[in-house]
């Protein structure tokens, strides 16, 4: 960028030095050009007080263990100059983005930290951004490190009145009549590979076997011939299918036919942004797609501009958090569509300035005000549903679509007639979350405080059922005394401070009491008091006390339940008695108060209520209670009784499939592979509901294009003992030093990652590879992966959210080892699943899913070659089915395993000497 005098002038950089860690050796740049590599210790003292130019500072600070260092951090700079923009959060990312260079290694990293802040304070500095001086004025104010650098390059510009009112400036939502129902006219095979042709052009090879699927998936956009009777197909479609634009060819063209929207639904954030990705093939015209394509997600991920603005208000209490807030109202100008979780969210700025001051603005409890909100005509939230109502295609996820199928959601979305379940492997587990019901102190603590908001002695933003609805039922004094009443019975629920109450066993309230019991019940009867994870019993017998104490916190929920359905009831009464004086807004708003009353209270207060009763008599045969001090790092994180539906494909076939018109269930990964076909495609029905639906599924399947046999090789290694840690270990050095790098270790228990972790690391350092691991580096799981798909060479560590979440095409990911056979964790919710579906053959098929689902990362796209090795000699060969046919698997020692990876992705290289 040439830029004048007078704007070169404007920029100034701090002259301090620039530091990139690695695992063992820091690399140090001074202000002078010197680079050196220090130990720990050395890098310690003489980083402290230097407030250094870094990337990422709270890894930085961690590897250092220097908490609390003062840094130059060039993100936090990046998240103020250019909001809303997508960057892998290194210094290698954030020079691709700019379009700087960045010489390989730690070195070029280090060089490029001064050229990264100097391209953002240019880009300051060439505008004249009123907003960002006003914002820049009071994050320097806050003591921001940046802050006099931004002031210098914003010199001259006059700071604007908005400021961090970035609600301000957002555009109305636009009202529309709702729109009439869909039609029901069908889709034909030919017109589906015609619409497939147009959206792949004449550029692209023509793939039969994803112009068949496509076609196979019609039947789901045929009208329904019977009430409750849904067109279902399950298509299983092996990767390099093309499944997204297999299916969004029916789906676009039913869609248009009958003028009503059909839902996509996935289970991770990455496929959902790949799907974004691929509708600009259906809508290349950005006004067209931001009409016709929306991304819809539950409330809980959007920004709430009255939280935003409430924030800032307090700003004068709390001018510290002019840092985080001065980043989000950056943000929150010029974002696409507020999206937290995902999109235009930098997901790395979380864990630079907080949680709270970020994820924690969006409305994660339900607090909402609708339309007695000032900001509600701008409102994220609201945009996205009037939105989705418009559109053609709404890509949703598993959760939302379940949670709006059985409960109804928070608003008057209705589900579509037409649905798609993409990753249709993880319907089982989400219907699990979805159906099930945790009487547990968190639960209750959080219904608690949306029921009484901000109690006395807490600083909470948090808005309870009084201010949200007190202006609705002034004069109705029957509605005004369920309201007392209703807020009294809420003392009964866990407060503020359970942890410690329960802990010194004292607690506070009716379920408080009934948890302490059930504490006393889990410590009384596990025999597995390590576990990191979790401890569990179940509820029969009880300990003295335990069906008593359950009987007074009935009670008193059922005291809570009673005034809370009265008041409903008389908020909605309001919309009959007074039809023709009610405005809109407020008729809106009693029917949304209304629908959360319901989702986030009565419906949650039934289930407890049956399940403590339950207590005193039996568990339905159809669900399996247990008790549960859930624990992370060996900490107590809550503490209930749990309910899950022994098949929760029930309720999810009842609730979603059965009043949809069609349903497509899709995936990589849906049969099993013992090898019997019927078999293995009636595990693929039984996990997604078919056998509760009065008629079978259409079976689809279109094969991968890919030459498996000839791309991937599988090696079980016999002689590492997996109990021995520093074998397993050494294991993975071996590997990932032999694939030089591109490698992900998948771990069955986070306790074994990490003392992996710990003995891999040095090796790796000295190597030159990156090692990135879950559980260990303080970076959301999606940034470590941004990161790892950015580096050809690095090394990623990670357990179940890593297997799900990695989409990794070409050679960054090109091995993959597992330190042991992933057999389900021995719970006692397994055990009744198990006893229910077949006993060992239900692990092995579980079992067998697994593997194939994290074989699969392997191989994305057609020139991907790919190494699998599984680091357990007991690996039965009736999982072996778990790997596409005809894939060389064999059984070999660590020498020849690493050998083997050796000469299969390194053809050309020479052998090791040694
Ligand atoms: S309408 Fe609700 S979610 Fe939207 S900004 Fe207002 S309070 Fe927040």
């Amino acid at each position: 960028m040439a830029l004048p005098d007078c704007v070169r002038d404007r920029i100034k950089l701090p002259d301090v030095p620039a530091v990139v860690a690695g695992t063992r050796l820091t690399l140090f740049l001074s202000p002078d050009g010197e680079l050196e590599e220090l130990e720990p210790a050395t890098a310690r003292r003489r980083i402290a007080g230097t407030a250094p130019l870094v990337c990422h500072a709270r890894a930085l600070a961690r590897r250092l263990e220097l908490p609390g260092l003062r840094c130059h951090d060039v993100l936090e700079l990046f998240a103020f100059v250019r909001p809303a923009q997508f960057a892998v959060p290194t210094a290698r990312g954030l020079a691709e983005t700019l379009g700087l260079d960045c010489s390989p290694g730690r070195a070029g990293e280090a060089l490029a930290l001064a050229h990264i802040a100097a391209r953002l304070l240019a880009e300051l500095a060439h505008g004249s951004d009123a907003e960002a001086a006003t914002i820049g004025n009071a994050m320097a104010a806050a003591g921001w490190p940046w802050g006099p650098y931004v002031q210098a390059a914003l010199q001259g510009v006059a700071p604007s009145a908005r400021g961090f009112a970035a609600w301000r400036g957002l555009p109305e939502i636009s009202e529309h009549a709702p729109p009439p129902p869909a039609g029901h006219q069908a889709v034909e095979q030919d017109e589906a590979r015609r619409r497939l042709a147009d959206l792949l052009g004449d550029a692209s090879e023509p793939r039969p076997s994803q112009a068949d699927y496509a076609a196979a998936l019609t039947p789901a956009f045929a009208p329904r011939d019977r009430e409750d009777h849904p067109n279902v197909v399950l298509a299983e479609a092996g990767t390099g299918v093309g499944k997204t634009l297999g299916y969004l060819a029916p789906a676009s063209l039913w869609a248009e036919k009958n003028d009503g929207p059909v839902w996509v639904s996935t289970y991770t954030r990455n496929l959902q942004h790949q799907i974004d990705g691929e509708l600009d093939r259906l809508f290349p015209a950005h006004e067209v797609k931001a009409l016709k394509a929306v991304l819809r997600k539950g409330r809980e991920n959007y920004l709430c501009l009255l939280n935003l603005e409430e924030a800032v208000q307090a700003l004068p209490s709390q001018p510290s958090n002019a840092i985080a807030l001065g980043l989000m109202a950056r943000w929150t100008a010029a974002t696409r569509d507020g999206d937290l979780t995902g999109g235009d969210f930098p997901g790395w700025l979380p864990e630079l300035v907080g949680r709270q001051r970020t994820l924690g603005l969006a409305d994660r409890r339900g607090e909402c005000v609708y339309s007695a909100c000032p900001h509600y005509h701008r409102c994220f939230i609201e945009r996205s549903i009037r939105r989705a109502k418009r559109a053609e295609i709404v890509v949703a996820n598993h959760a939302l679509v379940m949670v709006q199928a059985a409960l109804g959601g928070d608003d008057d979305t209705v589900l579509p007639t037409r649905l798609v379940f993409d990753e249709g492997h993880h319907v089982f587990d989400a219907a699990d979350n979805a159906f099930s019901a945790h009487l547990s102190a968190a639960e209750g603590e959080e219904l608690r405080r949306w029921l009484l908001g901000a109690e006395a002695g807490r600083a909470s933003r948090a808005r309870g059922l009084k201010r949200r609805t007190e202006d609705l039922i002034t004069g109705d004094e029957r509605a005004v005394a369920a309201l007392a009443e209703a807020l009294a019975a809420a003392r009964e629920l866990p407060g503020d401070g359970w942890h410690t109450r329960l802990g010194e066993a004292r607690p506070g309230g009716a379920v408080e009491r009934f948890l302490d019991k059930v504490r006393a019940q889990v410590y009384a009867r596990t025999t597995r008091h390590q576990d990191v994870y979790g401890l569990e019993t179940e509820l029969r017998p009880p300990i003295d006390g335990l069906v008593e104490a359950g009987g007074l916190a009935a009670t008193a929920l059922r005291r809570l339940r009673a005034p809370l359905d009265r008041l409903r009831q008389r908020v909605l009464a309001r919309l009959e008695t007074e039809a023709e004086d009610l405005d809109s807004a407020t008729r809106v708003r009693i029917e949304a108060i209304a629908r959360s009353l319901n989702r986030r209270a009565l419906v949650p207060l039934a289930g407890w209520i049956a399940m403590l009763d339950a207590l005193a008599t039996a568990t339905p045969p159809e669900f399996v209670d247990w008790l549960e001090i859930e624990r992370a790092d060996g900490r107590d994180l809550d503490i209930g009784m749990y309910r899950h539906w022994i098949d929760p494909t029930r309720p999810f076939a009842q609730a979603v499939i059965e009043p949809a018109h069609g349903v497509v269930i899709t995936s990589a990964t849906l049969t099993d592979g013992t090898g019997d076909e019927e078999a293995d495609w009636a595990v693929a029905e039984g996990r997604n509901g078919v056998p509760h639906l009065a008629v079978p599924a259409v079976r689809a399947r279109a094969p991968s294009p890919f030459d498996y046999p000839a791309q991937t090789r599988v090696f079980i290694v016999t002689d590492v003992r997996k109990d021995d840690l520093a074998q397993v270990a050494a294991a993975y050095r071996a590997l990932f030093l032999a694939a030089g790098g591109g490698a992900l270790g998948l771990f069955t228990a986070i306790s074994r990652l990490r003392a992996v972790h710990g003995r891999l690391a040095p090796a790796l350092d000295e190597a030159g590879l990156k090692l990135l691991a879950q559980h260990v580096d303080p970076l959301e799981t999606a940034s470590l992966i941004d990161i790892f798909r950015a580096e050809e060479d690095a090394c990623l560590l990670g357990t179940d959210a890593v297997r799900d979440g990695v989409d990794v095409p070409g050679r960054s990911l090109r091995l993959i080892v597992f330190d042991r056979v992933p057999w389900p964790r021995p719970t006692i919710l397994h055990r009744a699943r198990r006893k229910a579906s077949g006993g060992k053959l239900y692990d092995d098929m579980l079992t067998r899913l697994k593997l194939k689902q994290a074989f699969g990362r392997l191989v994305r796209r057609a020139d991907d070659v790919g190494v699998f090795v599984l680091l357990d000699p007991m690996m039965p060969s009736r999982l072996l089915g778990a790997f596409p046919p005809d894939v060389p698997v064999a059984r070999v020692g660590l020498a020849e395993a690493v050998a083997g990876t050796r000469g299969f992705l390194h053809p050309d290289a020479p052998p090791e000497s040694n």
